[in-house]
């Protein structure tokens, strides 16, 4: 069944054929919508085309497609079940890995997608705090629940009406929005690192994070980490232990079951009795599988340091794009952590040539975003960097016969 036929079919029964961040009509034209296969670092699309994966769907997968270890995990809790009256006994294993894990956990609330686990963490806030508004920084990407959704698409100004914003870097902003929201703030949410879509990404100023743990403790207020986009990736630990900087929430997901869905909220001891009384909770929140899945994620990126891993190949990746750029004449900016890297070209307000660039890269077998950061997996050999690097490089000369340079 082709690509173009399944969108046919798709447009008929499911609205706008496909719809939220997977809509493929919203990337670039070209870019493929239904995919088949993935296998490593590799993905085939519904017409049976290959890729050099850049994007790890989005993030969830960080040791590879299909795992070895992750699979033959969550093959041995299925053949005993998944979904049963109560949660397995893996659940318990994987609160105290991560419990052990992550200084900042003293215990674990599981669920399934990463906005269950932003908006679980407010709610934990909000308990503790008997407060009712939030600090976030404009533009951050925190979930798609009414209150964090960027479309306002069935929302009610009601549903935002608790948030108050202030801009990322900005520890003045934070301060003059903290000034707005009076004595009623139950949690600053914040991303590890600013990663906007559309835009060149940024480190946190380490002052910037301090501050806003200063700025938390003074509020009476709690700090929230929104790590389900970086988490794993940068450091197993968190991703603001290596500042110095420990959350009272963290938000999890994404990468944390290389693939299988699941979400957590982790916390400090002092929320632990606000958080028990919460409801919150889910049909499929519980699943055995993904948590069994989960752990031994966790525990193979810890045993084969992951992260290096990943360190290593985005290095390479980063070095490797900044020369042929350099050749073909391009100005480009490479920004974020390397295994969360993006690329923007100077003066490409329109992304008329990162449209350009990365559709000729799938003409060559590299998937990678035009407008959205990328991700980088631990199944990243040298060799297959080198193989997304060939065809990066056609994709600039193609650019180049395009555009010409700069
Ligand atoms: N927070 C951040 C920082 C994210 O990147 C995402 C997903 N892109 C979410 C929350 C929401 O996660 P999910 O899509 O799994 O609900």
């Amino acid at each position: 069944m082709s690509d173009a036929s399944l969108r046919e079919r798709a447009a008929k029964v499911v609205p706008g054929g496909m719809y939220g961040h997977l809509n493929a009509a919203i990337f670039a034209p070209g870019y493929p919508q239904f995919f088949v296969r993935g296998e490593g670092c590799r993905q085939w699309d519904a017409d049976g085309r290959e890729y050099v994966d850049l994007m790890c769907s989005w993030g969830p997968i960080i040791l590879g497609h299909r795992h070895p270890v992750v699979e033959a995990a969550a093959a041995a809790q299925r053949a005993e079940g998944d979904c049963l009256n109560g949660p397995g006994p893996v659940m318990v294993e994987l609160a105290e890995l991560m419990v052990d894990t992550i200084p900042s956990a003293d215990w674990v609330m599981f669920s399934k997608n990463g906005t269950d686990a932003t908006t679980q963490a407010l709610m934990v806030a909000r308990a503790a705090t008997g407060r009712a508004k939030v600090l976030v920084a404009h533009g951050a990407y925190h979930g798609s629940d009414p209150w964090c959704t960027p479309g306002p698409a069935g929302t009610t100004p009601s549903d935002r009406a608790d948030l108050v914003e202030f801009a990322y870097n900005d520890l003045a902003s934070a301060e003059a929005a903290a000034a707005q929201a009076g004595p009623d703030v139950a949690a600053i949410i914040v991303t590890p690192f600013k990663h906007d879509s559309f835009e060149d990404q940024a480190p946190a100023d380490p002052a910037f994070a301090r501050g806003l743990r200063a700025l938390a403790d003074r509020l009476g207020a709690a700090l929230v980490i929104d790590d389900v986009r970086a988490g794993f990736r940068l450091d197993l630990r968190g991703s603001w232990e290596s500042l110095g900087v420990r959350p009272d929430l963290t938000a999890w997901s994404k990468a944390m079951a290389n693939g299988y869905a699941i979400a957590a909220v982790t916390g400090t001891d002092a929320l632990r009795g606000p958080a028990q009384t919460l409801y919150s909770t889910g049909s499929f929140w519980f699943s055995a599988v993904p948590m069994a899945a989960a752990k031994a994620t966790i525990e193979t990126l810890r045993d084969v340091d992951g992260v290096a891993l990943m360190e290593r190949a985005g290095t390479r990746l980063r070095e490797g794009l900044a020369a042929q750029a350099a050749a073909h004449g391009f100005t480009v900016a490479q920004t974020g952590p390397v295994q969360i890297p993006w690329l923007s070209f100077a003066g490409d307000a329109t992304l008329e040539k990162a449209m350009y660039w990365s559709e000729a890269c799938l003409a060559e077998g590299v998937y990678l975003h035009p407008w959205h950061n990328w991700f980088l997996s631990a199944a990243h050999t040298d060799a297959d960097i080198d193989r997304a690097l060939l065809g990066t490089d056609t994709a600039f000369a193609r650019l180049r016969a395009k555009f010409g340079g700069d």
